[in-house]
C-alpha cells in the first residue's frame, strides 16, 4: 500500500491538492508567521498553491493572515514569491 498522502486546501483558490504541492506558512508560538520550507514546523499552518497566481490572491484578500490569525509580513511574502519562482508552476 503506497503511503497515504494528506490532502490540503490552498487558502486562495480553494483547491484541495497533496499537500507537497502546497506551500506551508505557519503561526509559531511566539505568534510569528513563518514560511515552512520544509513541512515540518510545528504551529497552526496555512497552506497555498505554489503559484504566484494564488500568491498575489492571497496578498490581496489577506487570507494568510485571517487563516492563522496574525499579520503576514511583506517579508514572508517575499519570501514565497522567491520560492514560487523558483517552483515555477
Ligand atoms: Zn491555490
Amino acid at each position: 500500500m503506497p503511503k497515504k498522502i494528506p490532502i490540503r486546501q490552498c487558502v486562495a483558490c480553494r483547491a484541495h491538492k497533496e499537500k507537497p504541492q502546497l506551500a506551508r506558512v505557519v503561526r509559531t508560538p511566539e505568534g510569528q508567521a513563518v514560511y515552512d520550507g520544509r513541512g515540518k514546523l510545528s504551529g497552526r499552518g496555512a497552506y497555498i498553491c505554489r503559484s504566484l497566481d494564488c500568491l498575489e490572491k492571497a496578498v490581496k484578500t489577506r487570507a494568510l493572515s485571517r487563516e492563522l490569525g496574525v499579520e503576514i509580513t511583506p517579508e514572508v511574502y517575499d519570501v514565497l514569491r522567491a520560492q514560487m519562482k523558483e517552483d515555477g508552476v
